[in-house]
């Protein structure tokens, strides 16, 4: 078989299973298999494929129609222009995410800060932060040893490994992780009952535990808004991602130990991330 057939197979069926972006799809996996640059697609339409080739596109197409994340199948995912290793481990770094990567960043341009990430999954804020402020030191934390196993791999990949450090642990049962400029998270903020309602890609694939936050989503905001104030610098602040429609009700969370809170929006005009400084009063 060559390549344009192979391709035109991998769509087709794709679209049968009413994935709508199969076109998409059938090119990353095919230039993955096929260790191709998307120009090569077209270049080398009319060329031979190996057996063992065939057989892992088809293999990797059995696993998506089954709703298996792409990025699980390939391995990797783009964050902040970087390439992240994912396992079922960790959760896919997502675009949302970005907009508290690159709100802190901003804040920071020029300046050197220390940062806790809690439950860093992949690791990709913590990762991106040291990436893009090389005065930066950052430590992630998580309580799975594959999610830490996954960060420690990103750090190494791109190059920060000497400025991320990752920990296997549970932030709420130990108080031995000293004081940062800055905490951030993105935190499981789903809804109990609302799990069963997401894709079949997401719910019976990604980690649970990285999703469920409780019955009302909120329960680890609540936990993290309590241990912060004795893990921040003076001035220091506390990022966190939400959920579409958390952003106030995480505010009100933080009015007691927290100044400036602010609230800022995705690219998608929907209310994303929660900032705050901690007020003068704990320091
Ligand atoms: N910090 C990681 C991310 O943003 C993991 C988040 C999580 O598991 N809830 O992708």
């Amino acid at each position: 078989m060559v390549i344009k057939e192979v391709l035109e197979r991998v769509i087709a069926c794709l679209k049968e299973h009413g994935n709508e972006n199969a076109v998409f799809e059938a090119h990353m996996i095919v230039r993955h298999f096929l260790k191709l640059e998307p120009i090569d697609l077209i270049l080398l339409k009319d060329k031979e494929i190996k057996k063992k080739e065939i057989d892992d596109i088809f293999e990797a197409l059995s696993r998506r129609i089954k709703h298996e994340p792409l990025q699980y199948i390939l391995g990797v995912q783009e964050f902040m222009g970087l390439e992240f290793i994912v396992n079922k481990a960790v959760l896919v770094p997502r675009a949302d995410t970005e907009t508290l990567t690159e709100y802190v960043i901003n804040k920071y341009i020029n300046k050197g800060f220390t940062a806790l990430d809690i439950g860093t999954g992949s690791g990709c804020i913590a990762v991106s932060l040291a990436h893009f402020n090389k005065k930066a030191y950052v430590r992630g934390i998580d309580i799975s040893q594959k999610a830490i196993e996954t960060a420690r791999l990103n750090a190494k990949k791109n190059n920060v490994e000497d400025r991320a450090a990752f920990c296997i642990g549970d932030i709420f049962k130990s108080n031995l992780y000293g004081q940062y400029d800055l905490i951030v998270s993105n935190p499981p903020y789903i809804e109990t009952d609302e799990i069963k309602k997401l894709d079949p890609d997401v719910k019976h694939y990604e980690p649970i535990k990285a999703l469920d936050g409780g019955a009302d989503g909120l329960d680890y905001y609540r936990r993290i808004v309590n241990i912060a104030p004795a893990m921040l610098l003076k001035n220091g602040m506390l990022v966190f991602e939400v959920g579409y429609n958390q952003a106030k009700t995480v505010a009100s969370l933080m009015k007691k130990d927290f100044d400036n809170i602010e609230i800022i929006k995705d690219l998608c005009g929907i209310d994303r991330v929660v900032v705050a400084t901690l007020s003068s009063k704990n320091r």
